[in-house]
C-alpha cells in the first residue's frame, strides 16, 4: 500500500504527479532547491522539505538529502518524474535499499536502457528492427571508417551513454568522419564521463514516431499508441502529436504488438517509450525510455488514461486490470513546449513573469507551475508550461490549438509562444508533411526573412 509519494522534481511534472497523488487519495511530499522556495509544486504539496541550494547537483540530484527528505517525512514511495534522477540505476536500487518503492522500471532495466548499445542489443535480440550501424561501440577511428564504407555515407556517431541529443555527430562524406568520431568522444566523455560511441546510419527524412507502454509486475504490458515528435531543434521536441499524421490503424497496431510482445520478453515493467526512426515504410528502433516523458500528456488525452496514476498503480503491485482491446483512442491531441526562451535566439530568459493568464475552453489542457508573480530562475531547464489540445480531429485540433495560443498571456519574459503560432500556421505542417529536420530549416528561414537579417 502506498500512503505517501515523495515527488523527487520540480515544477510542472511535480505538481502533474501531485494531481495524480491527490485524486488517489496519497499524500504528497515535494522537495525543493532554496531557489524554488515559492514555486507553486511546494505550496501545493501536503508537505516540503528544502534539500539543498540552487544547483540541480547539490539539490534535485543529491541523492542522501533525498533519501534523508523521504525518511524523515515517512514516504512510502519515490516518483522521479523526467530529467534529473529518473534515468540513474544507481538511485533506483539505493531507493529500494532503503525500503522505499521506486515508482518506475527495475534498475537493471534503467541500467541496459540507459546504455544505448546494451538497448539496442537487446532489441535486436527480441526482434525489433534497428537502424543500420555497428555492431555495438566503435573501438576505434579504423572501426569506424570500416563501418562506414559498409553502411554508406552519411552516418551519425552517438554516445553509448546519450541523452539529450549531446554526444551526436553526423558525417555527410568520408573526410568528415575523423572529426565527427573525435568531436562525439570528447562531447561525450564531458558530459556523460564515458566516451563509448557508436554508428548508424544518418536517415536524411525520418519522422521521430514513439510508443507508449504500460507494464504490471505480473506480465500483462499495454500500448497506448504512438506520438510523432518529429518537430524538433538540435534533438530536441518542441511540438508533438497524437496520433502521427502519417500512421495509419493497421501500422500502429503492428507496431504496438511488435513493442508490447518485445517488453513482455524482456520481463519490463512500469512506464515506458520505446523510440523509432520511420521512414519510407520502415521503422527503426533508437532508443528506449524508462520513465515518464515531457509529451505524455498527448496520450492521455487520446487514450483518456491517467499514466500517473496507473504508473502509482503498478508500483503499488496491483494488475493492470485490462488488455490491449480496452484501450481505444478518440481524436487528435497536439502539446507545444513553452520555454523561456527568446523565440528567434533560443537564448534562455529567466526572470519575472508579472502577468499569468492561461487559455481555457473545451479540449485545452495546460500543464505548468507558473503564476504571476512567478520568477523563473536560471538554474534549469527552460520549460515553463506545456499547452496541450485535444478535438475530435487533427484539423480541429490544430484550430484549437491557434486560438488557445492567441489566449495565452505570458508577460515579463519572452518565450517561444509565437514559434509555436507560426509553426501552426505553415502550410507543410497543417498538411502534417514534416520530418525532423523540417523545424530546424522553418526556423533558418524565419531568421533570413527577418528585416535585420544580414
Ligand atoms: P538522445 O537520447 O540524445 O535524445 P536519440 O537517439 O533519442 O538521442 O536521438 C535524438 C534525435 O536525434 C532523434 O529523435 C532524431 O531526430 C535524431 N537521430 C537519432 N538517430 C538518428 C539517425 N540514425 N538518423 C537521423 N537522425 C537521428
Amino acid at each position: 500500500m502506498i500512503r505517501k509519494i515523495l515527488i523527487a522534481n520540480r515544477g510542472e511534472i511535480a505538481l502533474r504527479i501531485q494531481r495524480a497523488c491527490r485524486e488517489m487519495g496519497i499524500a504528497s511530499v515535494a522537495v525543493h532547491s532554496t531557489a524554488d522556495a515559492d514555486s507553486m509544486h511546494v505550496r501545493l504539496a501536503d508537505e516540503s522539505v528544502c534539500i539543498g541550494p540552487p544547483p540541480a547537483r547539490d539539490s534535485y540530484l543529491n541523492i542522501p538529502a533525498i533519501l534523508s527528505a523521504a525518511a524523515i517525512t515517512g514516504a512510502d514511495a519515490i516518483h522521479p518524474g523526467y530529467g534529473f534522477l529518473s534515468e540513474n540505476a544507481s538511485f533506483a536500487e539505493m531507493v529500494e535499499l532503503h525500503g522505499f518503492v521506486f515508482i518506475g522500471p527495475s534498475p537493471a532495466h534503467i541500467r541496459m536502457m540507459g546504455d544505448k548499445i546494451a538497448a539496442k542489443e537487446a532489441m535486436l535480440k527480441l526482434g525489433v528492427p534497428l537502424v543500420p550501424g555497428s555492431d555495438g561501440a566503435l573501438p576505434s577511428l579504423a572501426s569506424a571508417v570500416e563501418v562506414a564504407d559498409r553502411i554508406g555515407y552519411p552516418v551519425l556517431i552517438k554516445a553509448a551513454a546519450g541523452g539529450g541529443g549531446r554526444g551526436m555527430k553526423v558525417a555527410l562524406v568520408p573526410d568528415e568522419l575523423a572529426e565527427a568520431w573525435q568531436v562525439a568522444r570528447t562531447e561525450s566523455k564531458a558530459a556523460f564521463g564515458n566516451d563509448a560511441v557508436y554508428m548508424e546510419k544518418y536517415l536524411d527524412r525520418p519522422r521521430h514516431i514513439e510508443m507508449q507502454i504500460l507494464a504490471d509486475s505480473y506480465g500483462n504490458v499495454v500500448h497506448f499508441g504512438e506520438r510523432d515528435c518529429s518537430l524538433q531543434r538540435r534533438h530536441q521536441k518542441i511540438l508533438e502529436e497524437a496520433g502521427s499524421p502519417v500512421l495509419s490503424a493497421a501500422q500502429r497496431d503492428a507496431l504496438g504488438e511488435t513493442v508490447t510482445s518485445a517488453l513482455k520478453g524482456l520481463g519490463y515493467r512500469n512506464a515506458g517509450t520505446l523510440e523509432f526512426l520511420y521512414q519510407d515504410g520502415q521503422f527503426s528502433f533508437i532508443e528506449m525510455n524508462t520513465r515518464l516523458q515531457v509529451e505524455h500528456p498527448i496520450t492521455e488525452m487520446v487514450s483518456n488514461i491517467d499514466l500517473v496514476r496507473e504508473q502509482i498503480r503498478i508500483a503499488s503491485g496491483e494488475p493492470l486490470g485490462y488488455d490491449q482491446s480496452a484501450v481505444t483512442f478518440s481524436g487528435h491531441a497536439i502539446e507545444c513546449r513553452i520555454n523561456a526562451e527568446d523565440p528567434e535566439t533560443f537564448i534562455p530568459t529567466p526572470g519575472l513573469v508579472t502577468i499569468y493568464h492561461p487559455p481555457g475552453g473545451l479540449g485545452v489542457r495546460v500543464d505548468s507551475a507558473l503564476y504571476a508573480g512567478y520568477r523563473v530562475p536560471p538554474y534549469y531547464d527552460s520549460l515553463i508550461a506545456k499547452l496541450i489540445v485535444h478535438a475530435p480531429d487533427r484539423a480541429q485540433a490544430i484550430a484549437r490549438l491557434r486560438r488557445a495560443i492567441d489566449e495565452f498571456a505570458i508577460i515579463g519574459v519572452k518565450t517561444t509562444l509565437p514559434l509555436h503560432r507560426q509553426i501552426l500556421d505553415d502550410p507543410s505542417f497543417q498538411a502534417g508533411d514534416y520530418t525532423i529536420h523540417w523545424l530546424e530549416k522553418f526556423v533558418a528561414g524565419l531568421q533570413a526573412d527577418r528585416p535585420d537579417a544580414a
